[in-house]
């Protein structure tokens, strides 16, 4: 039995100071709790051992608001359910309400909040597997899905250390928009561009994000979008159709004037790296033309230009081309509303 401390916090600055705390006296890691729902695995499973929790629960970060420049704040305890279906994002970022529906269950949605969606860990087998070498879980020790089971894993971005994905579906939108993520630690609040927070695996893959121990995510700050809410949409591709994790997964965004050309375009992969991949000049081609597949699949090789498959995993190659230009062509007949039929299909299970 390991012994654990929890503290509910009822404000900001009593969650970071606890969090140093945890850090400063030698009390071993402390954890920030949300929804729980990958942090209670992986303590079950060993993966992670913390010595404190620190839940933030009751901090009044919640709300879903508007932002002086037109867009949207979410609070980062927002659940991930009530940001999906929150009018505000319906209306204007219709792709974060399709990726968010299309991950998990609806009672995990339900707890599931947005900081703790952002900083889920990868589902490699081996990081769950506390009897295999894993660079991630444990540094130095090896990586074993290098030669190994890679299903799932990268095609883009990884190194000799790790080969894992970023499971996340949410985050995959939240790419595509360039949102923005604010932190609060001991120094102050700081913002954090989408691109720039989460890591590519390097030499330190146990380290999935910038974000220093500590830290808390208090925001996340969607700019405004509307000019692309008429013409967007996510796909996933997993081995079921729901409640399975992306093998490639893609949201895209289109900004199209009367005339059929595009102005402006937003294309993000999922489940193909260590971060939600984005390319400029994967976008940046489709920009004032007419659109038609020779452009689409212009951008799809672009997005996946250097992209090596693992052996199990060379069928994503072909799959995240395919999944770039069936989505633009989605994209272009106009944005889908997924809401109903995803309640429905929910229902069922
Ligand atoms: C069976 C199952 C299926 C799933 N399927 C999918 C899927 O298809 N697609 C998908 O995208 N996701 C899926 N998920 C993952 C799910 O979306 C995440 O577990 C969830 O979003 C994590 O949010 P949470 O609030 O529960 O985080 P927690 O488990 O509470 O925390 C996760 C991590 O984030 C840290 N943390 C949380 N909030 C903050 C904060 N504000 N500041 C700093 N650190 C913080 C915690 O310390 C912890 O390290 C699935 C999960 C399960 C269990
Ligand atoms: S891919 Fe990454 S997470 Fe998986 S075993 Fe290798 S080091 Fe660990």
């Amino acid at each position: 039995m390991n012994p654990i401390t929890y503290f509910s916090a009822e404000d900001v600055s009593g969650a970071l100071a606890h969090l140093y705390a945890g850090v400063d006296a030698n009390a071993g890691p402390s954890k920030v709790i949300a929804g729980g729902t990958n942090l209670l695995d992986l303590m079950k499973e060993r993966v992670m051992g913390p010595q404190q929790l620190v839940d933030i629960n009751a901090l009044p970060l919640d709300q879903i608001t508007p932002t002086p420049d037109g867009g949207v704040r979410l609070g980062a305890i927002a659940r991930n359910a009530d940001t999906a279906y929150h009018p505000l994002v319906r209306a204007q970022y219709p792709v974060l309400t399709a990726a968010i529906l299309a991950g998990a269950s609806p009672q995990i949605r339900n707890m599931a909040s947005n900081g703790g969606n952002l900083l889920q860990r990868t589902r490699c087998h081996y990081f769950y597997d506390t009897t295999t070498p894993c660079n991630k879980r444990a540094p130095g020790t090896g990586c074993s899905a290098i030669g190994g089971l890679t299903r799932q894993h990268a095609i883009l971005g990884a190194s000799a250390h790790c080969i894992a994905t970023h499971p996340s579906d949410m985050c995959v939108a939240l790419a595509a928009l360039g949102a923005v993520v604010g932190v609060r630690s001991s120094a102050g609040e700081r913002r954090i561009d989408f691109a720039d927070f989460h890591r590519l695996p390097g030499e330190q893959p146990e380290r999935d994000t910038v974000l220093a121990a500590g830290d808390l995510i208090t925001y996340i700050d969607l700019p405004p979008a509307a000019q692309f809410a008429r013409h967007s949409a996510y796909l996933k591709f997993r081995d079921r159709a729901s409640y399975a994790f992306a093998l490639v997964s893609v949201a895209v965004m289109l900004d199209m004037g009367e005339d059929g050309m595009v102005r402006d375009a937003r294309i993000a992969l999922g489940s193909v790296a260590h971060k939600p991949w984005r390319v400029p000049a994967a976008e940046a081609v489709l920009i004032g033309r007419q659109v038609d597949e020779a452009a689409f699949a212009e951008a799809a090789d672009l997005l996946l230009a250097g992209a090596q498959g693992q052996g199990q995993n060379n069928f994503k190659l072909t799959m995240a081309r395919r999944a770039v230009i069936r989505a633009l062509t989605q994209a272009v007949e106009g944005t889908h509303d997924n809401t109903e039929e995803l309640t429905d299909d929910e229902a069922s299970l």
